[in-house]
């Protein structure tokens, strides 16, 4: 196993070497939190001309990003409830495709945006009823899937147990690998003009009422508007976010051949087959605070669940396991826009879905910034909508 024994992490970002990055005085937009959503959002604002900074407290995907599997999945991870966000989901698939190729294009390097959708499996009699549920959700929801009997399951992927009863094949939902998009966004920020420092905590600087920049321990740097991005760790003194840490525990295996073509998801875990050969199985979903240990229950239940669905995992070698926590709201949906304090937003709440709304999201704060307001299907995700729970700015 590579890395440290509790938290090894797949892989190690190819670029970890920061350049040694001056902290500059003063920047267009500040943002708080190197992680998906920062990054996103500084690349996305210095690919428009914006003088950019971008503070992580130690290294970019640290958090929540490179724990991910990268799953794009709109009609896969649809949950009563969550007809309220569909149109955000989809419109940021839509987004993707250009999104991966505009980060490519500025040097970042592959994404591996695998466009082969997801496979959902009944393993046993009392799960089928369960999918039907979830099948019928998809539908009135609009969204792509189509129902498979058992052998048609088994043609799409002969690995899987036998006793699979049947699935749903959502054909738009894609993947991307998280260690690569989080190279690729450090690498494209920096080429677009991006100041990022690392090891480099801050906080916003506010006066008079609204924002004037941030505070470092290597100084102040002002700016227009400052952006938090803080993932699961968006708490302020005056400004209440309710976004709490949702713990995630995943883990790859390295097969000697391809073990599935596609993504599949059962009811306990999803199976993510990467370009680099690796299978990754994920993820529990545990409401611990940040108590960050991969533990033993939970590397049970995750491979107890892939041996049900695709027996081949016994032989196949572990190579890291890993923790991570989802910003997760109390709504379960992204909170970005404006926070009600003059000049500071907020990108937060991503929850299961931070990959999937990684471009949504950047294009919401770009829009916020650049035209002052935010329209379309991202309209609605702005912290106001929790209003009568936020207390009084400081
Ligand atoms: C196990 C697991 C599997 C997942 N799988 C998927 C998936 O398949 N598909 C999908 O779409 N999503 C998935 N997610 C969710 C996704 O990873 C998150 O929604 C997304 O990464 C959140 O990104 P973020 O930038 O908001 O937060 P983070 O990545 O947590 O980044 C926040 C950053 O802010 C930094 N920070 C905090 N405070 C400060 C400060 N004061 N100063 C400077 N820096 C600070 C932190 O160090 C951190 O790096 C998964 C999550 C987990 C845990």
């Amino acid at each position: 196993m590579r890395g440290p024994p509790q938290t090894a992490f797949r892989r190690v970002r190819p670029d970890a070497q920061t350049p040694a990055c001056a902290q500059p005085s003063s920047c267009d937009v500040a943002i708080i939190g190197g992680g998906l959503i920062g990054l996103s959002i500084g690349w996305r604002l210095a690919r428009r001309g914006l003088d950019v900074a971008l503070f992580e407290r130690g290294t970019v995907g640290q958090g929540a990003s490179l724990a991910a599997t990268g799953m794009l999945a709109a009609a896969a991870e649809l949950e009563p409830g969550g007809e309220t966000h569909v149109a955000l989901a989809l419109e940021s698939q839509r987004l993707w495709p250009l999104f991966a190729r505009e980060l490519e294009g500025d040097g970042g390097g592959s994404v591996d945006y695998r466009a082969d959708g997801v496979l959902l499996v009944a393993l046993g009699r009392e799960e089928v009823d369960r999918l039907r549920m979830r099948y019928d959700l998809q539908q009135r929801c609009g969204l792509a899937a189509q129902w498979l009997n058992a052998a048609q399951c088994r043609a799409l992927e002969p690995g899987l147990k036998p006793s699979v009863i049947a699935g749903i094949f959502c054909p738009a939902d894609h993947q991307v690998d998280p260690p690569r998009v989080m190279a690729a966004l450090r690498q494209a920020f920096l080429a677009q003009g991006g100041s990022l420092m690392e090891q480099c905590e801050a906080q916003p600087d506010l006066a008079s009422g609204r924002v004037i920049g941030v505070a470092t321990q290597r100084g102040t740097c002002s700016a227009r508007i400052v952006v938090l991005a803080e993932g699961a760790w968006t708490h302020h003194m005056g400004l209440d976010i309710p976004v709490r840490p949702l713990k995630g525990q995943s883990l790859a295996l390295r097969p000697t051949a391809p073990a599935l073509s596609r993504m599949v998801w059962t009811e306990q875990i999803h199976l993510a087959p990467k370009s680099d050969g690796t299978l990754i199985v994920g993820a529990t979903m545990e409401e611990c605070g940040f108590d960050d240990h991969v533990t033993a229950g939970g590397l049970y239940a995750l491979l107890e669940a892939a041996r049900r669905a695709l027996p081949g995992v016994e032989d196949m070698p572990l190579e890291a396991v890993w923790s991570g926590f989802r910003p997760t709201s109390i709504d379960d949906a992204p909170i970005f826009g404006e926070t009600g304090v003059a000049g500071l937003l907020v990108a937060t709440g991503h929850h299961r879905n931070g990959y999937l709304l990684a471009p949504v999201t950047a294009a919401a704060i770009e829009q916020c910034v650049v035209d002052g307001r935010i329209t379309g299907p991202a309209a609605d995700f702005g912290p106001a909508r929790f209003n009568e729970l936020m207390g009084a700015h400081a």
